[in-house]
């Protein structure tokens, strides 16, 4: 029972598939899943027991804290790496975890080869280099130096070169072109390393060059990869929630907070139990919308804590009532829309997906997080 919230349908198989439809695109290189943010809010631990169950054999979290609960349950079948690195004293314990950092600086880099010192053993990494967008990984100069030196890689055995795309979802941008020649490039110093560049988009992107590992995201979890473009992947997120209650406004009445909304004619309101606290962009206030049936119904007012108004004056009254189901994202509104919308991406809508809905993997009913 969702007990009076909103209920997140999410198709497992959907993300297996889309994860083989990522593969097939990357071929001879492999997908491996990223599965940050609690998998992109969808729950790492079901997404990341499907997708290795179905042969994933990477994953990428952003932070030690996502990677060590799923270290028991994944690390005898798959390898979890973390995106950001190791802050200063965490070495210990993402080693004790078999966890594997991404070394994005000369002072991670220095601290995983010290711990391999003490231990007396080599250290699996990931090394990252700057490409052209400035955020993680060591610079072209450090890179050179790096590969210069006869020490600077001892005890690490390093199971990937990457770099991240700043552009990836724009394939006609030149920095995308620019940043895989210069990838290219600074991985050539590593010959024999494995190398992983693409994200979502540039796994989707043709005629790119997709070396040996993609590390997909959104696309797995059925977003957009390219912007302005519908996603070519199958859908994997449905949210629905009842109807709490039915009123009527008279013409000139208004609605919610502010009373930002005026009834042009007589109106006939929804109130449903979604609101900003469920991630539901407060955004959305007076614009957006959602369905009943094939019906578009607008948010009406500004949208509340726990509950947002709909404009449920045109839909037939069968439809209608306490409990009756309102689509939020499904088969006529995808995360895109809500993302458009709300002036957002699709990415911030999913992640923020809230904790009060109750979630159903494949059919099957799990508890929400706040009876937990
Ligand atoms: C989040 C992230 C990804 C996944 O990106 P998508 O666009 O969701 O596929 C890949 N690599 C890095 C470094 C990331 O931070």
């Amino acid at each position: 029972m969702a007990l009076g919230g909103a209920t997140l349908h999410i198709d497992l198989d959907a993300i297996v598939a889309n994860w083989r439809a990522i593969g097939a695109a990357v071929r001879p290189a492999t997908a491996g899943a990223v599965i940050k943010a609690d998998a992109y809010g969808l729950g790492a631990r079901p997404v990341s027991d499907a997708l290795a169950a179905a042969g994933c054999r990477s994953f990428f979290v952003a932070m030690l804290c996502e990677a060590l609960p799923l270290a028991r349950s994944l690390s005898d079948q798959a390898t979890i790496y973390v995106l950001n690195g190791l802050l200063p004293g965490e070495e210990a314990e993402c080693a004790a975890a078999g966890v594997v950092p991404v070394l994005n600086s000369i002072d991670q880099l220095d601290r995983w080869a010290d711990l391999a010192r003490t231990q007396r053993r080599r250290l699996p990494a990931i090394l990252q280099v700057d490409s052209g967008m400035a955020r993680l990984g060591l610079s072209p100069d450090e890179v050179a130096s790096l590969a210069a030196s006869s020490k600077g890689l001892d005890g690490l055995d390093l199971h990937f070169v990457i770099s991240h795309f700043a552009c990836a979802d724009e394939p006609t941008h030149p920095a995308n072109a620019a940043q895989r020649d210069r990838f290219e490039r600074l991985a050539a110093m590593f010959p024999n390393v494995p190398r992983c560049l693409d994200n979502s988009g540039g796994a989707l992107a043709s005629s790119a060059r997709h070396f040996d590992l993609a590390r997909a995201g959104l696309a797995l979890y059925g977003g957009a990869p390219i912007a302005e473009r519908p996603s070519p992947m199958r859908p994997v997120v449905r949210l629905a929630a009842p109807i709490i209650q039915l009123r009527r406004l008279r013409t000139g009445g208004g609605v919610g907070y502010g009373l930002t909304f005026t009834a042009r004619r007589e109106t006939l309101l929804a109130t449903i139990p979604v609101g900003y606290a469920d991630g539901w962009p407060r955004h959305l206030s007076g614009r957006g919308c959602a369905y009943i049936g094939p019906h578009r119904v607008p948010i009406a007012g500004r949208i509340s804590m726990d509950s947002l108004t709909l404009d449920v004056t045109d839909v037939p009254s069968d439809l209608l009532g306490p409990g009756a189901s309102v689509e939020l994202i499904g088969a006529h509104q995808t995360i895109e829309d809500v993302a458009r919308d709300a002036g957002t991406i699709s990415y911030e809508i999913l992640t923020r997906l809230g904790s009060r809905y109750a979630r159903v993997y494949n059919g099957a009913q799990t508890v929400p997080a706040c009876l937990e």
